[in-house]
């Protein structure tokens, strides 16, 4: 039996809809640009978007029903919602899931700029709510599902998940020639356009049809 200096960090898992067991999560990886109508927002070219990703700690993770403290280090904090992919090995899904990519737009438009890293823009405490995971086997037509984000009531983010640029098969194609992916990686993979800033007090809910939905509010830091 090992013993460790200081406690080791506990697992961090999901729930799973229907089930008593939960997901334990290992990586999480991220697919940007992957709608095109959002690439133009962001002002860049959706003819040229190959994918590319980033990650952000498991330790990120928040479930639904949770009050998130506004983040430091920002004055634009977005929301992305996106399908979330739960994998039970390097080539088979596990279930899905609604998550949000929480961004600190600011510190990411300057990262841009300077050429530097997205981490302290993506993956900050607090920065990946994500809904219950559904089974597979219980979202046949996933593919082709509405998914949307309403800000206080208000549609804020409304398409469907057959615009993603690169779809699921691909995105595992691609990420996997760069990474083992393993059982356990959650995938956020991109995020339609409509993305926009939340303030203290606000409350968004992500949805995607046939999945659970996330639903998370924002208090003063
Ligand atoms: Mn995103």
């Amino acid at each position: 039996m090992k013993s460790y200096s200081i406690p080791p960090a506990p697992t961090i898992s999901l729930p799973i809809v229907g089930s008593k067991e939960r997901f334990p999560v290992r990586r999480i990886y991220c697919v940007g640009k992957n709608y095109k109508k959002h690439v133009a927002e962001m002002g860049g070219d959706p003819k040229n978007s190959a994918p590319i990703f980033f990650t952000k700690s498991r330790e990120t993770l928040v479930e639904s029903g949770a009050q998130i403290p506004y983040p430091p280090q920002t004055q634009n904090l977005h929301f992305e919602v996106e399908l979330v992919v739960a994998l039970a090995s390097a080539d088979e899904v596990f279930g899905y899931a609604t998550g949000i990519d929480m961004t600190r737009r600011d510190l990411q438009a300057a990262a841009k700029t300077a050429g530097n890293p997205w981490d302290m823009s993506k993956n900050f405490d607090h920065s990946a709510p994500c809904s219950a995971i559904t089974k597979a086997f219980d979202a046949p037509d996933i593919q082709s599902a509405a998914i949307n984000l309403t800000k206080n009531g208000t549609l804020m983010q409304a398409s469907s998940l057959h615009m993603m640029i690169w779809p699921l098969d691909e995105i595992l194609n691609h990420l996997g020639q760069s990474v083992k992916l393993r059982a356990g990686d959650l995938i956020f993979t991109g995020t339609p356009e409509g993305v926009g800033p939340v303030v203290s007090g606000d409350h968004i809910t992500g949805e995607i049809k046939g999945l659970a939905p996330i639903s998370v509010s924002f208090s003063n830091g």
